[in-house]
């Protein structure tokens, strides 16, 4: 069964991610069904010393709801949790995810922000499947502290956004632990087969391998000229046959 999600665009955040391509995404584990906005938010009564906007999860929580017609409510807001950390569960049925300071972590390595914002709602889905409350401390038994580039990794250090936000994987213990929780397996086949979609475009993808093996780069290009041009003489040749001959 798929996932009627809601995102919600808390405060300014348009500049940071298109959300229509999140809206986009082909799925059979969720769809977005809304995208809402809440454009002004409080003044946060976070007194921290710094100017900035911060949040608590109690403050969202009177802020957010989940529509009648979703199952998860998920907004996202360029503002900074006071914690720092970039998702928290703020009620059974609503995530806020925060971007503050991940489109500069996620830069390093040419990733997109929707990429970021996909691999969360498939977290937050692979989660739901496991609990009937999203927003229980059960969810703490399944994330590990360890970074396997698997949905469940914990992110303590965010840098670590790096390894498990493209081409995610469901680890051997997380699969063990859905199996455990009787997940069919077919379930557990469609998200490994949708979380190898979060990916890079193409161009971008060829452009990190030849960063990687710059030498290679080089070899293949030379080859890649020397067999064009192979290609060029005896095309040359060909016509020249074919016009004597006619
Ligand atoms: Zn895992």
């Amino acid at each position: 069964m798929k996932n009627k999600i809601t995102l919600i665009k808390l405060g300014h955040v348009g500049h940071l991610v298109n959300l229509e391509k999140i809206r986009k995404w082909k799925s059979d584990i969720f769809e977005v069904t809304e995208i809402h906005c809440v454009e002004h938010l409080p003044e946060s009564n976070v007194n921290d010393g710094f100017l900035d906007q911060k949040f608590t999860i109690k403050e969202l929580s009177k802020i957010i709801s989940c529509p009648k017609n979703s199952d998860i409510a998920v907004a996202i807001m360029p503002y900074r949790f006071i914690d720092n950390f970039y998702m928290h569960r703020i009620s059974n049925n609503c995530v806020v995810i925060s971007l503050y300071g991940i489109p500069e972590i996620l830069e390093i390595d040419n990733i997109s922000t929707e990429n970021f914002i996909l691999k969360q709602i498939y977290e937050i889905c692979a989660i739901k499947y496991l609990v009937k409350d999203i927003s229980s401390s059960d969810v703490y038994e399944f994330v590990h502290r360890d970074t396997r580039g698997c949905i469940f990794d914990l992110n303590g250090d965010r840098e670590d956004i790096l390894y498990n936000t493209e081409k995610p994987i469901i680890c051997e213990s997380c699969k063990d632990t859905f199996k455990k929780k009787q997940i069919n397996s077919t379930t557990i086949s469609t998200l490994e087969k949708e979380l190898k979609k979060i990916k890079k475009p193409l161009i971008l993808r060829i452009e990190r391998r030849i960063k990687k093996y710059p030498f290679a780069a080089i070899i293949i290009s030379g080859l890649i000229a020397i067999s064009l041009n192979l290609i060029a003489s005896l095309i040359w040749d060909l016509t020249k046959e074919l016009l004597k001959n006619q």
